[in-house]
């Protein structure tokens, strides 16, 4: 994890317009600035940044947060990957807080990884472009086969010399050790000496969605005879071959904005389309698709778009896995290559805008597609067509989200129509399929225990508040904004409401949460603020930070013209503000302790108990009536 105090000196520097700017045009309006939002299509801009308060707003599609929500919705990174961003950016050095063994020797192993990757890539680039073997060699070959030098230095490709050992003495030089050499990949041992692995061999880094190399493929110049045509960077702990989509790093942007994903087999695939400029276009590798590369797609866009080279084994491998495509609602499209060729030649053949256009008329849709292929299998079989039909119900049965309800019953309609059969009889298997399943996932579900915790996540997940939360709200507004002024000459605010506050509790579970934190970070001698909280790990922290800040006022106009009379005079209103707001919140306590007392005294059939809980009444009450005095005299100031 990564430290408080870096955390507090990332946040320090952040400046949201800075970072907003990188991605979203914006436009100074007064004391925010304006832009076209990035997360939905509009013409006229919506999107709010506020620097004072470092919040975005687009009151468009309500999309809102801070410096990392911003990040993490518009680049897919993830909290920690964020900050190391913010990090990065502002040149400050991540410190992070005690993990454990197993991990740090995780860490330290994907750390030096990284680090040999980059130094390796480097080294490959140069002996590519610099030296007399990798450019009459390699590099010919590379230009013969139609790729620019701009390509090559965008892809950062590179070259292996073919002598023995040029790549891993050099890596030696550097203070590799043998360990981490060996666990890259890119040489090996034999006899006890290191042997570079790639010899001859044309180098492709292999990036991960943030753009850090994480392995490399390696392919033979010419003919292979007896090598394999490709060797590819071992699984470690940063190569992960399920979770590769080569080229994401350089399509990510491109797949937003078009709003649709090509997926081809090979590397060089993806760079012939980049070159024409068909960037929104990834490589899975020739394997069929996994959870987690759809997942990657997902993150960008719904439209996944299979080119395939036209042969019948590219095509099955394509189907295998596409159920899960179907599963997480992506709409998947299927286009094949005509005459032997493959994306790269095809293209290289018929130039940029031909390309496109046949994408474009030749996609078909993955469960026409399949039905087509299944039907023509089984001709006049009709065993066969009995098979097709039960496939094509059990693909169907896999859309089978409350959102595609409308998308399945058109795909049913429309395979009713092409089988041939009866509609309603396709609906009762594909309802059959979905049963089956349901039945099968029952068996299998864990205990009840195992699922409270996420089930409690998603009951709160909503930004309303209960009417008997207004007064936590409030309290945790002016603890945010007013918590480090002092209170008087002996304390601050804060720690002035913490001592009032020692005899009461928060009730709602996540604002109790935030109030902890706060009150543990006051403690240990940080400064929170709303500003550093809205950096917090805890995301429910963060959102209800937002919440607080973003609405201050709105839940409580009675509050607010309180506040304004008091206003009226341009004065520092804060003092009031926090009296004002802890005596609401004890007040209201008090109304419910009184109530639940009310109840006890009603119950018991104790006199003792009877004579105890009177007394309590009467102390609620009194202490009631001193806070309503004060009220009324607070706002008669
Ligand atoms: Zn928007």
């Amino acid at each position: 994890m990564i430290s408080p105090q870096t955390i507090e000196q990332i946040t320090n520097r952040i400046d949201i317009i800075d970072v907003v700017s990188e991605f979203v045009k914006l436009k100074k309006r007064g004391a925010n600035y304006l832009g076209l939002c990035p997360f939905h299509n509009e013409k006229t801009p919506s999107f709010t940044v506020s620097p004072a308060k470092e919040i975005y707003k687009c009151f468009g599609c309500g999309k809102s947060g801070n410096t990392i929500t911003f990040l993490m919705e518009h680049e897919k990174y993830s909290y920690a990957e964020s900050l190391k961003w913010l990090a990065q950016r502002y040149n400050i050095e991540i410190q992070e807080t005690e993990v454990s063994d197993e991990t740090r020797i995780v860490q330290q192993a994907a750390e030096s990884l990284h680090a040999l990757n980059n130094f390796a890539q480097k080294f490959f680039t140069e002996q590519l472009l610099q030296t007399e073997e990798g450019q009459g060699y390699a590099l010919t070959y590379l230009e013969e086969r139609g790729y620019d030098v701009q390509i090559i230095e965008k892809f950062q490709l590179g070259y292996n010399p073919q002598a023995r050992n040029v790549f891993a003495s050099a890596a030696l030089q550097q203070q590799f050790s043998k360990e981490i050499l060996l666990k890259s990949g890119l040489v090996v041992e034999r006899n006890e000496e290191l042997f570079d692995n790639y010899r001859g061999r044309i180098i492709f880094p292999i990036h991960n969605t943030t753009g850090k190399i994480i392995g490399f493929g390696a392919r033979v110049i010419g003919k292979a005879d007896k090598a394999p045509k490709y060797i590819n960077t071992p699984e470690n702990e940063v190569y992960v071959k399920s979770k590769i989509l080569y080229g994401a790093y350089f399509a990510r942007h491109s797949i937003d904005k078009n709003n649709e994903c090509l997926l081809v087999e090979g590397y060089t695939d993806v760079i012939s389309l980049h070159q024409a400029e068909i960037d929104n276009v990834v490589a899975s590798g020739g394997t069929s698709l996994t959870a987690d590369q759809l997942r990657i797609v997902k993150k960008y866009t719904n439209n996944l778009t299979i080119i395939y080279d036209g042969d019948a084994a590219g095509v099955k491998a394509a189907m295998r896995g596409l159920d899960m495509a179907l599963e997480e609602g992506l709409n998947v499209k299927l286009v094949l290559i005509p005459d032997n060729e493959d994306p790269d030649s095809y293209v290289k053949k018929v130039g940029t805008s031909a390309f496109k256009k046949f994408i474009d008329a030749g996609k078909k849709d993955f469960i026409l597609f399949q039905l087509e292929i299944l039907l023509k299998e089984a001709a006049n079989d009709i065993t066969k067509k009995n098979d097709a039909v039960n496939q094509i119900a059990e693909s169907l049965s896999r859309i089978n989200k409350a959102e595609d309800f409308t998308r399945r019953n058109a795909y049913i309609h429309e395979c009713a129509a092409v089988l041939k059969i009866d509609e309603n009889g396709l609906i009762n298997l594909v309802n059959k399929y979905i049963n089956d399943r349901i039945t099968k996932q029952e068996k299998s579900k864990p205990s009840a225990e195992e699922t409270t915790e996420t089930s409690v996540v998603e009951k709160n997940d909503d930004l309303f508040f209960h009417p008997d939360e207004l007064q936590e709200k409030n309290l945790l507004r002016v603890l945010l904004e007013y918590g480090l002024n002092d209170w008087d000459s002996n304390m601050t605010i804060a720690a002035h409401i913490f001592k009032e506050l020692d005899q009461f509790r928060f009730d709602n579970a996540d604002m109790a949460v935030l109030y902890e934190v706060y009150k543990t970070q006051y403690e240990q001698g940080f400064n929170p603020s709303a500003k550093t909280l809205l950096y917090h790990e805890n995301e429910r922290v963060r959102t209800l930070v937002i919440n607080v800040t973003l609405f201050p006022f709105e839940l409580s106009r009675r509050w607010d013209e309180k506040l304004e009379n008091i206003k009226v005079n341009n004065v520092d209103t804060s003092v009031q503000d926090v009296i004002l707001s802890l005596n609401y919140f004890k007040l209201h306590k008090i109304k419910k302790m009184f109530e639940e007392n009310q109840r006890d005294i009603e119950l018991t059939k104790n006199w003792n108990e009877m004579l105890k809980l009177l007394e309590i009444h009467k102390y609620l009450k009194a202490t009631e009536r001193e806070i309503t005095e004060q009220l009324g005299t607070v706002i008669m100031k």
